[in-house]
């Protein structure tokens, strides 16, 4: 998009970032500088609605009242201990956390990446002092078109070509299958088998929904072969699906769950492990850590999170939200755009070639106040904060008809 429509101050923000900030991003052009609920604010004063929420992370909108009364009351009394010592609210988020997940115990870290590491050093830990498989053995499912981060161990899984080319040599004991082949999956396990990790739903690949039955399925195998089932609910989780997790869906309980992103209230990064004590009980002190895993002003934050989706509210409202979208999304079908899918309030649409490619939808759109992040070339991926209203998603869809008609 040429940036002529943009203040000089506008085009100078973004020049010193582009100077000073590594180009590991490719940001559209916009300089935001507030934000509440649903809606953002650029440094002209512009408004946008945002249908992007942070990928997530802003589940509960920019500036939620009780979130940033949380915040700003814990800011005030204790910020940080690290874990050499006790605080007066890790214990009490992390009760309230296990209590929404059915489990046990919960090993707090910061990013979602963390979290997924975590998950993989559990897995292996249990597979060779639980299981009892020879050390070193251990072998991870996991599905293609995965996203689980960034970090060296979790791009070498990836079979996103840029994700991974350059940063080489990976970790070894990963295996891949097709996602959603159940019986793909079940032929993948072998006696090393630690773990299959899957998102219920994958974000980054586009919102792809798995066939129904294919989560209950991979319940049905873990179960069978003694493998852990990690359901990555980064992105799906908290009340995104109109449930608390994607696997609800199918009435499926893991045995570890991955959190993150809305976890934080989208104010600060909080991410965590979530499981029986007879899996997460195999980390010994020593053994893994973080210096703000577990900090009182993330478990501050994170207990508040915890409470608001204890009423269910979020969670009927994305599922009603989700079902009004998913009909006006559905009507474009033939109309600029090839397919649309849906889960709760979190949609993948995939923008007709003869359009343009997601980027120039995405570009279009903000010229019309609406913000959504394309993925893999034709994709708009939708998930607007769960505040937003019927009639501002309707205002949204209408700019994209606009878009879609040239
Ligand atoms: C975003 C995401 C991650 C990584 O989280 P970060 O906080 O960016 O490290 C992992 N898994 C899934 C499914 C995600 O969407």
């Amino acid at each position: 998009m040429s940036t002529a429509s943009l203040d000089t101050a506008t085009i100078e923000i973004i020049g010193s970032e582009e100077e000073h900030v590594a180009h590991n991003y490719h940001p559209l052009p916009v300089v935001v500088a507030r934000g509440e609920g649903a809606w953002v604010t650029d440094v002209e004063g512009k408004r946008y609605l945002d249908l992007l929420s942070a990928y997530s992370a802003l589940n509960f909108g920019h500036g939620h009242p009780a979130l940033i009364a949380a915040a700003q009351e814990q800011l005030t009394r204790l910020t940080l201990t690290s874990r050499a010592f006790h605080n007066d609210r890790l214990g009490v988020f992390a009760g309230a956390l296990a209590e929404m997940c059915g489990k046990d115990l919960v090993l707090p870290m910061n990013t979602g990446a963390e979290a997924v590491e975590t998950g993989i050093k559990v897995a292996r830990a249990w597979c060779y002092r639980v299981k009892g498989i020879a050390d070193g053995a251990a072998q991870i499912v996991v599905a293609h078109g995965n996203f689980h981060g960034r970090t060296t161990t979790i791009v070498g899984f990836s079979d996103d070509d840029t994700a991974r080319d350059g940063f080489g040599p990976f970790t070894p004991g990963f295996v891949g299958v097709p996602f959603g082949d159940a019986a793909a999956l079940e032929a993948a396990i072998t006696e090393s088998t630690a773990a299959v990790l899957i998102e219920p739903i994958q974000g980054e690949a586009g919102v792809i929904v798995p066939p129904e039955g294919y989560l209950r399925a991979v319940r049905e195998i873990c179960t069978k072969h003694n493998v852990l089932m990690i359901a990555d609910e980064i992105q799906s989780g908290l009340g995104r699906v109109g449930e608390t997790f994607a696997c609800d869906r199918e009435g499926v309980v893991p045995d570890v769950y991955l959190l993150g992103k809305a976890l934080g209230g989208g104010i600060l990064p909080l991410s965590a492990v979530v499981a029986d004590r007879d899996v997460l009980g195999v980390i010994r002190p020593g053994e893994h850590g973080s210096t703000f895993g577990g900090n009182p002003l993330a478990a501050a934050v994170g207990l508040r999170v915890v409470e608001m989706l204890q009423s269910g509210e979020f969670q009927t409202r994305a599922k009603a939200l989700g079902e009004h979208l998913e009909a006006r999304l559905d009507a474009l079908i033939g109309h600029g755009v090839t397919a649309v899918r849906v889960a709760g309030l979190w949609a993948g649409v995939d923008i007709d070639p003869a359009v343009g490619t997601g980027r120039e939808v995405a570009e279009k759109l903000i010229a019309r106040g609406v913000l959504v992040k394309d993925t893999h070339g034709q994709t708009i991926r939708i998930a607007p904060p769960l505040v937003i209203r019927a009639t501002e998603l309707d205002w949204a869809v209408e700019q994209l008809k606009v878009v879609l008609a040239g």
